[in-house]
């Protein structure tokens, strides 16, 4: 059996999910469930990025106890992800101690690589702030948050030696040993190679960020963002713990989901890590844009902010699920519009899938119709292969595209074929065989959207008698000669908005 091993980006809980999160969280559980359609041992990782001085500073400003609201932030995501029937096989928090202690061996397999060294760094230190500024964010030589000069600050970091795996890394995109999807994303990280990658600094003095991973045989320091949330992906499949046996079953990752924001320190700084320290890198990344609301980016003072809850009270889950897959390109930014979510959800939904499903079972029952197992198989030639290309080359939308081209064709066949004239001529043979072709077609095109809506799909399933283990392998077969079907409910029924 192959494994397939899945990973999204973990989420930074200094805030509550937002429509970025649903995205990604609905691009992976598409995705987890297409493998599991096949057969695969699948497993999918997700969790939260739990340190770093804007948590220790939320938590400060809000007078909470940091553990404290990393546990609540933490939940929110948790929350979200049941809500979006999102289901994971191992949920990751940096602040646990058995993630502390797989990042600390990762920091130390690149410091015995001779990869980690001292240096200094120097910078605006605003003290309000607990950060270093640019110079040109500064209003007037004063931070413009605190209305305070920021001081002056020498601080001893360690960095890593990223540039020394910068050719590497390059030829490793090049040659496709790492993909990176979509191209434009791949030729972006070539020319980030190209440029030459630098060395990161890689810890930052506990005085000054008391809150992350403690460097290994330093107390002086903690690890910066990169060894802290980076390693993870490793972590969750407990490496560096007593039992790595889910590391050695899944490892390398098969795919990685990522946001374009977060491209270059994934194509680079992680591959490099991995270089360092002798472990196997990714085989794929997959990049995903943002989404904007009405075709703007979504803030809470143009007042467009999309909750994901009232579209799903309004709509159900699976149009959300849908819409995003349907109409947000996987490895390009997408718009969040209400108009356009109504049309997706009358035309694609409603009518082109909903109401063919209604209607064939409809007449099988009407005409008590006999189902036989031969499949004409012409309209459906070519569908799977190329909505399996699609997803397994991270373009969901284009592979919802082919379902719902699948799905014209059995809507013509029912307008061309007129079951219900057939019936009345007493060619009850020819019906039979129209219908019991439909009866097919739905079965495979349901299938195929399984990954898309699933409550929806295991809803058809069990409408047409079927057990709801749905798998590829049952493509190869038809439905048995005589299959009684019961009758369907509305799936999409009308939303007065
Ligand atoms: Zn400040």
């Amino acid at each position: 059996m192959n494994k397939f091993y899945l990973c999204n980006a973990i989420a930074y809980v200094n805030g509550k999910p937002h429509m970025g999160h649903v995205l990604e969280y609905i691009f992976a559980d598409a995705i987890r469930r297409y493998h599991i359609l096949k057969g695969e041992d699948v497993f999918y990782q997700n969790g939260t990025d739990e340190h770093g001085s804007k948590i220790y500073k939320t938590a400060k400003d809000q007078g909470l106890e940091i553990q404290e609201m990393v546990d609540k932030n933490n939940q929110t995501f948790v929350n979200v992800c049941k809500l979006l029937n999102v289901e994971y096989d191992v949920w990751i928090r940096t602040s646990s101690d058995h993630h502390k202690k797989g990042a600390q061996k990762l920091w130390s397999k690149l410091d015995e690589a001779g990869d980690i060294y001292k240096d200094s760094y120097e910078g605006l230190y605003c003290v309000g702030c607990e950060a270093y500024l640019n110079e040109k964010d500064l209003v007037d030589g004063k931070c413009p948050n605190h209305l305070k000069e920021p001081e002056k600050l020498k601080e001893e970091n360690y960095f890593f030696k990223l540039s020394k795996y910068s050719d590497q890394i390059k030829d490793l995109i090049e040659s496709d040993t790492l993909k990176i999807y979509p191209e434009g994303r791949r030729n972006e990280m070539l020319a980030l190679c190209e440029e030459g990658l630098k060395d990161v600094s890689f810890s930052r003095p506990k005085k000054v960020l008391p809150w992350g991973v403690n460097v290994p045989d330093d107390d002086d320091q903690v690890m910066y963002v990169w060894c802290d949330a980076l390693s993870n992906y490793i972590t969750c499949l407990g490496y560096g713990s007593d039992d790595e046996s889910n590391f050695e079953k899944y490892w390398p990752c098969d795919l990685q989901m990522i946001g374009k924001d977060i491209l270059r320190f994934h194509g680079g700084i992680w591959i490099g890590m991995l270089l360092s320290a002798g472990i196997e890198i990714p085989k794929a990344l997959g990049v995903h844009g943002f989404i904007t609301s009405e075709g703007q980016k979504m803030s809470k003072s143009l007042g467009n902010v999309v909750d994901p809850s009232e579209i799903i009270e309004q709509y159900g889950l699976d149009a959300l699920r849908f819409y995003l897959t349907r109409e947000v390109p996987t490895g390009d930014d997408g718009d969040f519009s209400k108009e356009r979510f109504a049309i997706v959800y009358s035309s694609d939904l409603a009518n082109n899938y909903g109401n063919l499903v209604s209607r064939v079972l409809a007449m099988v029952n009407k005409y008590d119709v006999n189902i036989k197992s031969e499949f004409d198989v012409e309209g459906f030639n070519g569908v799977f292969e190329k909505y399996s290309e699609y997803v397994e080359g991270f373009d969901l939308k284009k592979a919802v595209e082919e379902v719902l081209r699948y799905l014209d064709t059995l809507n013509t066949l029912i307008e061309e074929t007129k079951p219900w004239a057939l019936m009345k001529e007493g060619n009850v043979e020819e019906a039979t065989k129209v219908l019991s072709n439909l009866v097919e077609g739905v079965r495979r095109a349901s299938i195929m959207l399984w990954p898309f809506i699933p409550g929806t799909v295991e809803k058809v399933f069990g409408y047409l008698n079927l057990e709801s283990n749905i798998s590829f392998a049952d493509l190869e077969s038809t439905i048995d000669d005589g299959h009684q079907v019961g009758t369907a409910e509305p799936l999409f029924p009308r939303v007065e908005v």
